[in-house]
């Protein structure tokens, strides 16, 4: 059988395929039908607020279940998917899903403030369109535009900022909300950061992961929950697995979670069912 490693340097056990460039053609000829052949899946991951307790959004993850390969993690797909230019076609189907999805939500479970948050990929923030893209989607789905969310990640909105400056405030235009994904590892001048119209950045995993093991491992995510708070953003700890360090966050003032501490990230169905059945009052500790 075939078994997925690690994250980027996926490796497949399978007697067929012996060669690492002959897994990436695989994959990438299977990837040019996933979408019509229906093998993708929006999953959908919880974001806490700490005080409350209240679910406020949703994070959207794809999904890709391979039909000889098994289930397949993004960290191996979007890459090849940005490659072929494949992202854009799953991209604007994984942007459709996620608000077609909050909105039956928002009516269906009586939560009309709920939100939902989709990543951009860097390929998809260069296209021309993408504005248009978005616009379209939103009057389809008849999603209300504050309650969607675009993650872009740090690295991709540094790398040409007059670009990501244009484009933010296009989307800030139309009333979308945008945060900027795995805070910590890119590069940001912080200058630039103060300039664009952003609404939160999401701290990333592996500084979380570095709470409470020890001194010193609270001063990157102390500096940037101050930051943002600085900057009258809202900041988002992703990655939260343990009371330990929800606690410890709870002590920093971060006021928004994202982790397995709450929730895996789910199917559409089991989401559904956890909402249904949540209620503020259940949030550890
Ligand atoms: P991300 O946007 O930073 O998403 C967070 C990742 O952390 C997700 O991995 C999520 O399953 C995982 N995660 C959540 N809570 C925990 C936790 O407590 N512990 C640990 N160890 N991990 C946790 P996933 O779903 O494998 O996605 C990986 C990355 O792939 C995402 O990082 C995002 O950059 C990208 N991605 C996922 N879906 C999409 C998509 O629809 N479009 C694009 N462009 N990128 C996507
Ligand atoms: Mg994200
Ligand atoms: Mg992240
Ligand atoms: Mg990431």
């Amino acid at each position: 059988r075939v078994k997925l490693q690690g994250r980027n340097n996926y490796k497949l056990y399978h007697p067929a395929i012996n060669s690492q460039a002959t897994e990436l053609f695989i994959l990438e000829n299977s990837l040019h039908h996933a979408l019509e052949r229906q093998e993708f899946k929006v999953y959908y991951q919880p974001q806490v607020n700490s005080s409350t307790g209240e679910i406020t959004k949703m994070e959207a993850l794809l999904r890709w279940q391979h039909p000889e390969l098994g289930l397949i993690p993004p960290a191996t797909f979007i890459p090849i998917a940005e490659e072929t230019g494949l992202i854009l076609p799953i991209s604007e189907w994984v942007l459709k899903t996620a608000c077609l999805q909050n909105k039956s939500w928002q009516q269906n479970l009586n939560l009309p403030s709920l939100s939902v948050a989709v990543n951009l990929s860097a390929r998809q923030f260069q296209q021309p369109n993408l504005v248009d893209m978005v616009e379209q989607v939103l009057s389809e789905t008849k999603l209300e535009h504050k309650y969607l969310e675009l993650e872009i990640t740090e690295t991709v909105a540094m790398q040409d900022v007059e670009l990501t400056r244009k484009i933010l405030k296009e989307l800030d235009q139309i009333g979308v909300t945008i945060s900027i994904d795995d805070f910590g590892t890119g590069y940001s001048s912080l200058s630039y950061l103060k300039d664009f119209p952003i609404h939160a950045l999401k701290i990333d995993q592996s500084f979380v992961r570095d709470l409470a093991n020890g001194d010193n491992q609270t001063a990157i995510t102390t500096a940037i929950i101050a930051l943002a708070h600085g900057l009258n953003l809202a900041v988002v700890a992703e990655g939260v697995e343990t009371e330990e360090q929800f606690n410890l966050l709870r002590i920093l003032e971060c006021e928004v979670m994202q982790g397995y501490l709450f929730s895996h990230p789910l199917s559409s169905e089991e989401a559904t069912r956890m909402l249904r059945a949540y209620h503020p009052i259940d949030t550890p500790p």
